[in-house]
């Protein structure tokens, strides 16, 4: 089972792929979490990516594609891989065609663009453990402190308010074709994002055919 998950930045993308990995036994491949590993680790790939995500751009197709590839090679994605936040661009889409990397199905989480912008905006994340929080929709019991590790949390550079209407306009630009590009191939099923996690899964289910 080869899936892809598009949708705008914050739709959920990352919470669905991390419940598709609990049941499924698949890995979740986010490009965004490679990347970052790459940023903090100072590798000549991160230290060229940073500038692009820190201002909400996309990080260049050449460097992006390699990576995925490299990590779709591994032995764990034998069985099958969900990405997750890749493609993003339409050359990105025909690198994986041209590669010959089968994509079962394409799931298009859908928000409107209001809900987008409240999830991003009030996010919070963990430096330490990875925690995601969230001020009104999942608060920390202490306000700015992780339960889980009581490190201070912060906001990413790239969830701050100008940045995440850049990645908006971004995402409708670049990454909204991708829609049409596989909706021309039949695998495109397009879900609502606005539900309770658990509904979420249920219409990702149906449409991977495995409800
Ligand atoms: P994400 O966590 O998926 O929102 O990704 C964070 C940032 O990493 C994005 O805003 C981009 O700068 C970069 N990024 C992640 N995936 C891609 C991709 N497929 N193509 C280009 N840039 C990407």
């Amino acid at each position: 089972m080869n899936v892809i998950l598009l949708g705008p930045p914050g739709v959920g993308k990352g919470t669905a792929a991390k419940r598709m990995v609990e049941v499924y036994g698949v890995p979740q491949i986010s490009t965004g979490d490679l990347l970052r590993e790459a940023v903090k680790n100072k590798t000549d790939l991160g230290l060229k990516a940073k500038k692009y995500m820190d201002a909400g751009e996309l990080v260049p197709d050449d460097l992006v594609i390699g990576l995925l590839k490299e990590r779709v090679a591994k032995e764990d994605c034998r069985k099958g891989f969900i990405l997750d936040g890749f493609p993003r661009t339409i050359p990105q889409a025909e690198s994986l065609d041209a590669s010959g990397i089968r994509i079962d199905v394409v799931v298009n989480l859908h928000a409107d663009e209001s809900v987008i912008i409240e999830r991003l905006s009030g996010r919070r994340d963990c430096p330490k453990c990875g925690a995601i929080y969230h001020v009104k929709n999942k608060p920390p019991k202490k306000a700015g402190i992780c339960d889980a590790c009581q490190s201070e949390l912060i906001t990413r550079d790239d969830q701050k308010e100008e940045v995440i209407q850049n990645r908006l306009q971004v995402y409708r630009k670049q990454t909204e074709p991708l829609i049409r590009y596989y909706e021309r191939k039949g695998i495109q099923k397009t879900i609502n994002a606005v539900q309770t996690i658990e509904n979420v899964f249920a219409d990702i289910q149906k449409a991977i055919g495995q409800a």
